[in-house]
């Protein structure tokens, strides 16, 4: 009988452990706990099941496009054309479908920090015209309450990853979100803009950083663009040069509300 190994106990002992049979145990799949060379990977199965956003798009948000905004004149989708956002140029790796929640939701609430090794990469390729123009990268913040319960913020995880990649310094506390906002989850895009404008603030002491420099705004899903938006407003208020926006998942078109 073959030896039967249990990838999922493995995965258990490895995140009970706290990295420490890192050393000792073969790499897992980020998402499915099966063998992999690297740590960080996915394994051939899950790579499989991940929806690259890839052109065309839309040029402003991210967006992957439906086949009406394909025959649009502008590069734009619809809701950008109809309100485009503050930001200048949009950029997604993935689209949060089904398998994009089951990458980007145990990063936010079940402390999987590893999945940043695994989201960063892909960051990287997908906001490569964005990254390359970049002084600086700046997270979508935290309220100060939300980050004493959750312990760390899952975007400047993923800002300090990409900057490593791409050769661009971050600035970790760049933003501060001023008001604590409600979960947005079943907002629509109009509850969205009104929920977060004015949230945010390039903090005094942060302003030399921003003022005159071309930032990239770096968080993990964007939904209606709403925060992205209220975000690059504080920037340009601090006297950015210009605000591109990358994320590492995109909702789709149907799903935007
Ligand atoms: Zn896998
Ligand atoms: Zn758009």
């Amino acid at each position: 009988m073959p030896l039967a190994i249990d990838h999922g106990l493995i995965g258990g002992l490895r995140r009970a452990a706290g990295g420490v049979l890192d050393a000792l145990l073969p790499p897992l799949c980020v998402t499915c706990d099966a063998p992999v060379g690297r740590p960080g990977e996915f394994c051939a199965a899950c790579f499989g099941q991940v929806t690259f956003i890839s052109r065309p798009f839309c040029e402003r948000c991210g967006i992957a496009f439906s086949s009406a905004d394909r025959a649009g004149p502008f590069g734009a989708c619809s809701a950008c054309r109809l309100h485009p956002p503050r930001f200048g140029r949009g950029r997604a790796a993935l689209e949060y479908d089904a398998f994009g929640r089951a990458l980007i939701l145990p990063l936010k609430h079940a402390d999987r920090t590893e999945l940043v090794g695994a989201l960063a990469p892909i960051m990287a390729r997908a906001g490569r015209d964005v990254l390359t123009t970049a002084d600086v990268l700046v997270p979508v913040p935290l309220h100060r309450w939300r980050l004493l319960t959750r312990r760390y913020n899952q975007a400047a995880l993923l800002a300090s990853a990409v900057g490593r990649i791409a050769g661009v310094p971050t600035a970790p506390d760049g933003l501060q979100r001023i008001r604590p906002t409600e979960s947005l989850g079943h907002a629509t895009a109009a509850e969205r803009h009104a929920t977060v404008a004015g949230a945010f603030v390039v903090p005094r002491s942060r302003c030399e950083a921003i003022a005159g420099r071309r930032v990239v705004l770096v968080d993990d899903v964007m939904t209606s663009g709403a925060t992205a938006s209220a975000c690059a407003a504080a920037l340009f208020d601090a006297g950015a040069h210009t605000v591109d926006v990358l994320v590492a998942a995109r909702v789709p078109i149907d799903d935007r509300m």
